[in-house]
């Protein structure tokens, strides 16, 4: 049986910045990134100012086992940023956690980076030219020491200064003595928004989730080459960059990271898997007795599916949420256990029965077989597998973990080679049509990872090698 290693796209990482001098911002920050856990869950951080001095806390795990109210005591101020880390680029330790914080000849700042910058490696090798150290593989590094090395009397003109030379993905949150910042990328390939606090203040935030989580009442989308600065009574928006034309919108948010209550670009996480789910029943319709997600991020495709369809939805996984991945992975036999220690199956839902099993991508294709034998040995009489996507063919250099082309199972196998891999009893892909028009727009956005057309210019050999094997 095929290892657990991850199979779904991996997370990428969710920013939260926050001013809001009447209130316990670390605290405030704690909740907002205990929010976005689901877009990261190797590590997490936090810096906050008081006005004068920044102090940072980052750690390896999850948002609560990174901080307690004892630590968060000791980083009290009136502004913050924080981190949920995915690894992207830079190796997964400590030394890659975020926020960066540095010391400059400005005073000091702290920056927490949704995305990937596909120009790392030149930026990084001029920075090496110029004399600049650099401690860690992180692209957030290179772009924290670029900002400490551009031109201009505030912080508000270093950062203009330095983001026309990034290139790729970046949601940011940035963190001064006395401001914070909300950047975006000008193809608005990661979701970054902005919202107002009751008492006064203002919070940035990867998803909307985390701006309601924290009572925020008016909200908005930091647009696609933005920069906003927080305040107490009121957002300063910039056009910095002009927006690309056509945006890369990435289209896995819609489809797998996103909470289901975030909006990107304007359109409800939830409602568009519902009409994945739809479209998927529509052009790959299939004799069965019972629909069944693979939790969660498949559940409003799966309820989709089987309204479409008219086939009865149920639970067949219960999925284990709180078993966390570094307690299966360092130890081989433990991470062949993986499936079966994260998810078990609902047997009266499914004994007997012609499953539909609708998820939401293949990618590596390690988890499926598992699941499909999970449902087989419990007595399942077929299994029919639909995807809200395409076949992943292409890595992804914008900051989500796809793998590389190697590792993609369908760049190097079929679909009908897939489905015996597998062991389905059918395998059938909504096409880039039907997730369009489920997503509701047919341009901007990035479909690279179907098409390995990517929006924004790669470096040489980078298709092969990716970011962290071209720095060596
Ligand atoms: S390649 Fe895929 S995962 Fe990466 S940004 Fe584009 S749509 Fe998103």
């Amino acid at each position: 049986m095929p290892v657990f290693n991850g199979e779904s796209p991996k997370e990428e990482c969710g920013v939260l910045g926050i001013f809001a001098p009447k209130e316990d911002v670390s605290r405030l920050a704690y909740f907002g990134l205990s929010a976005l856990q689901h877009r990261g869950q190797e590590a997490a951080g936090l810096a906050v100012s008081d006005g004068h001095q920044l102090r940072l806390h980052k750690d390896i795990g999850l948002v609560s086992q990174v901080f307690d109210p004892q630590t968060l005591s000791t980083i009290k101020g009136d502004f913050a940023i924080g981190h949920t880390r995915y690894s992207t680029t830079g190796s997964s330790s400590a030394r890659n956690a975020q926020p960066f914080l540095i010391d400059t000849r400005y005073g000091p700042i702290a920056l927490a980076h949704n995305g990937n910058l596909v120009n790392a490696a030149e930026l990084r090798q001029k920075l090496l030219e110029q004399g600049v150290g650099l401690s860690s593989t992180s692209d957030t590094e290179v772009m924290t020491m670029m900002l400490a090395c551009s031109n201009g009397d505030t912080w508000f003109e270093r950062l203009k200064d330095a983001i026309q030379h990034w290139v790729g993905a970046f949601s940011l949150v940035i963190l001064t003595r006395d401001q914070v910042f909300a950047v975006r990328d000008p193809w608005g390939f990661h979701p970054l928004n902005v919202g107002m606090l009751p008492g006064g203040g203002h919070v940035a935030a990867s998803e909307i989730g985390a701006l309601r989580t924290l009572g925020c009442e008016a909200y908005r989308e930091v647009f696609p080459g933005e920069i906003i600065a927080l305040s107490n009574t009121a957002l300063t928006a910039f056009q910095a960059l002009p927006v690309a034309e056509p945006t890369g919108y990435c289209t896995f948010e819609d489809i797998y990271f996103s909470r289901p209550d975030n909006i990107f670009d304007g359109r409800n996480v939830h409602t568009i898997r519902r009409r994945l789910g739809e479209n998927l029943a529509k052009e790959c319709p299939v004799d069965a007795d019972v629909v069944i997600p693979v939790p969660d991020s498949s559940i409003p495709a799966a309820i989709g599916y089987a309204a479409k369809s008219g086939i009865p939805y149920n639970d067949g996984f219960i999925k284990n949420r709180y078993i966390g991945r570094t307690f299966i992975e360092p130890n081989d036999s433990l991470r062949k256990l993986g499936i079966a220690l994260k998810y078990n199956v609902i047997l009266e839902n499914i004994v007997g029965k012609r499953v539909v099993m609708v998820d939401d991508s293949i990618v590596r294709g390690n988890t499926t077989g598992p699941l499909v034998q999970l449902l087989r040995s419990a007595g399942v009489k077929e299994v029919h597998l639909r995807i809200t996507c395409p076949p992943i063919k292409h890595p992804c250099f914008m900051g989500v973990d796809m793998g590389t082309y190697d590792e993609l199972i369908a760049h190097r196998y079929s679909v009908d080679e897939i489905c015996r891999y597998v062991d389905g009893d059918s395998l059938a892909y909504l096409s880039m049509e039907g997730m369009m028009d489920a997503i509701g727009r047919k341009n901007g956005y990035c479909n690279a990872c179907f098409t390995g057309k990517y929006p924004v210019p790669l470096a040489v050999g980078m298709t092969k090698t990716g970011f962290e094997d071209s720095i060596g």
